[in-house]
């Protein structure tokens, strides 16, 4: 397939909007995500502000080009052959944290942790739990990420985004209908620009040894120390999918330099030089074995972007 990027007049529009080092071209999307793995992006453009988000997405709309949304890429796969089309990353150029009381306002940029630490540092309770999430917090609130019986969804009051249509829209609580690893972002195709907390008072000794407990757990647990996109497969309803994998006796099984970990099944790491093709041909292979075994189709929590 041709490259987008031919087309110098997108090219020359972006140009005005984005400034400077935050506008690539030919992009690898291996350093854009956790896993290191992901071909070339046409262009990867990381806005500073909802206006240039909606400016982006207008511009790329006149143009027929298609809009992939990054937070920390801690939660995709992206193909060998990379995005035919923009990326819109989303990261600390969009990444303010300030409060008013218990209310804690982030970019959606933001890293989850620092939003977590900068909660924590103000006494405010209630975000411990996603201290060890690698994500950015509008990746998280797109995800409903949780750990630890927490949820990202149930803190949440509001988030301001822009529409497909480039709109600035209001989101209340309730409007974003948050479920298990969903929310109302992954079906209405806005693009989370700032996220509102409501938080607690509480004791800053109790919040700092929460968040060291958890910090503690995860390194045990988890295989963080490899490059990985976190849990393979969301959690099938009466079952925890690193537990059939296991028992399907698949922990350390591997394709090319994509492993189930030998820590936690449920993680698919990098063990080195993995392709995107490694991992989906893992993934199919666990599911195969999983539901031969067990009978239990498992669905990816992964999303996956890029050419065929
Ligand atoms: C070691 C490790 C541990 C992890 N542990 C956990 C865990 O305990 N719990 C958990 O829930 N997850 C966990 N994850 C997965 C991941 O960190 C979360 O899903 C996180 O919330 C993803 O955020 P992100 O910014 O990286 O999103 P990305 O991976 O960049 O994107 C994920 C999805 O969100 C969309 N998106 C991102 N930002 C926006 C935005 N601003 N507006 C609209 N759409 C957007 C993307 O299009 C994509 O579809 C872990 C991952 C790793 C690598």
């Amino acid at each position: 397939m041709q490259k987008i990027k031919v087309r110098e007049d997108f090219y020359g529009q972006l140009q005005k909007i984005i400034a400077g080092p935050r506008l690539l071209i030919d992009e690898p999307m291996a350093k854009h995500t956790t896993f290191r793995i992901g071909g070339p992006a046409d262009y990867l453009v990381r806005p500073a502000s909802a206006r240039e988000v909606a400016a982006v997405l207008a511009a790329a709309g006149r143009h027929g080009v298609p809009v992939v949304v990054l937070g920390n890429g801690s939660n995709v796969l992206v193909r060998d052959k990379g995005i035919r089309g923009l990326v819109l990353k989303l990261d600390a150029a969009m990444g303010e944290i300030s409060h008013n009381g218990a209310t804690v306002k982030a970019g959606a940029g933001a890293a989850l942790g620092d939003v977590a630490r900068y909660a924590g540092s103000i006494g405010l309770t209630g975000l411990e739990f996603a201290v060890g999430i690698p994500g950015s917090i509008g990746g998280a609130v797109f995800m409903n990420a949780g750990a630890y019986d927490g949820e990202i969804g149930c803190l949440v009051a509001a988030v301001t985004a822009v529409s497909p249509d480039g709109r600035l829209q209001r989101f209340g609580h309730a409007d974003i209908r948050f479920g298990y690893r969903d929310s109302i972002f992954q079906h209405n195709g806005c693009i989370i620009c700032e996220v509102e907390l409501a938080l607690a008072a509480g004791d800053d000794t109790a919040i700092g040894s929460k968040m060291s407990d958890y910090t503690c757990r995860r390194e045990a647990k988890q295989p963080i120390e490899l490059p990985s996109a976190g849990s393979t497969f969301k959690r099938p309803p009466g079952y925890f999918a690193g537990t059939l994998i296991e028992q399907a006796g698949l922990k350390g099984f591997r394709i090319g330099g994509a492993e189930v970990s030998g820590k936690h099944a449920g993680f698919i790491v990098n063990v080195g030089g993995a392709t995107a093709a490694d991992v989906l041909a893992l993934i199919k292979e666990v599911q195969r074995q999983v539901f031969e075994r067990f009978g239990v189709r498992l669905q990816p929590e992964v999303r996956i972007f890029g050419e065929e």
